[in-house]
């Protein structure tokens, strides 16, 4: 154990020169996303369940009771993060999506009810970006700058649309672990299904949902040991969360325990997706690419 961390030393040998190079000599950034889709978890999926209680319930059970509970976690430990919101949950509950603003955190476009951008054309996606934006911004008193697609899956036409809204940066694709540029200057910060809960923690009976849901010592040691080396190569920390998983009591307990170790090890930049977006822009040469082809 190194004396100065709570992490273990790797005793990898193999240490590339980093992917990125991050702000204040900081080895990795990590951007903790809580992606609160509420009750269009269900609704979205068919509107017939909104007569289901206990499903609803377990949904509601995020922007009710998970967020207030992780905005206390996150003013205890000092961290900002992202919160991906639906406008659809803005306005159902606006004293939440209101409390997350107040506290200094991020809010990103979501979709209104969590749509899967493949079923929409390309005038729906539009309106329902353009709605969605609307409503954030009259609720959480700003225009949001990033936006993560639901299911994380976008279209062809998805960053061009992005940019033309005024957005700065998407947060849905998986093709790198560093963030990059879009051919027209919209910031790219990619995550991955490893670093979501809904593999972790998901359950529910009917509709069937999600698996058995895993210990919390197994994720940590899932998501830790992939911090671990992503500090190692310089990459992005990208946490994708959603309260009405994440904020049940032990799994609060989990993202403290990672949040204080991470700190501890001293390497990485806490930061919000457009914090990140606007280091990437004013800081062109930072990224190292490694592509020997180019894309498809
Ligand atoms: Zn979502």
């Amino acid at each position: 154990m190194n004396p100065q961390s709570a992490i273990p030393i790797p005793q990898s040998l193999f240490s590339p020169a980093p992917r990125f190079i991050w702000p204040d000599g900081k080895r990795c950034a990590v951007m903790l996303c809580f992606d609160v889709d509420g009750e269009t978890t269900a609704l979205s999926e068919d509107p017939a369940l909104a007569r289901r209680l206990t499903t609803m319930s377990q949904c509601e059970y995020g922007p009710r009771v998970g967020v207030p509970r992780l905005l206390g976690l996150l003013e205890h430990l000092g961290v900002p993060a992202t919160f991906f919101i639906p406008s659809f949950i803005a306005e159902h509950h606006s004293a939440m999506t209101r409390a997350v603003a107040t506290a200094g955190h991020e809010i990103g476009a979501h979709g209104h009810l969590h749509e899967k951008l493949a079923h929409l054309s390309p005038d729906q996606e539009e309106a329902v970006l353009a709605k969605s934006l609307h409503i954030l911004e009259g609720i959480a008193g700003a225009r949001p700058a990033g936006h993560r697609a639901p299911w994380f899956e976008i279209n062809p036409g998805t960053p061009d649309l992005l940019k033309a809204h005024g957005l700065l940066y998407s947060a849905s694709l998986m093709g790198d672990d560093v963030p990059f540029l879009h051919a027209n200057g919209l910031v790219e910060i990619p995550g991955q299904w490893m670093l979501e809960d809904w593999e972790q923690f998901a359950f529910n009976a009917e509709p069937a949902w999600g698996f058995v849901p895993e210990n919390c010592e197994k994720v940590y040691d899932l998501w830790m040991r992939e911090y671990e080396a992503m500090r190692d190569f310089g990459c992005c920390f990208t946490l994708t969360l959603h309260p009405w998983l994440s904020g049940r009591p032990s799994r609060v307990r989990l993202l403290e325990r990672i949040v204080r170790d991470i700190q501890a090890d001293g390497s990485a930049w806490f930061a919000t997706g457009s914090e990140i977006a606007r280091y990437v822009l004013a800081h062109p040469a930072a990224r190292r690419e490694t592509d020997l082809d180019a894309p498809i």
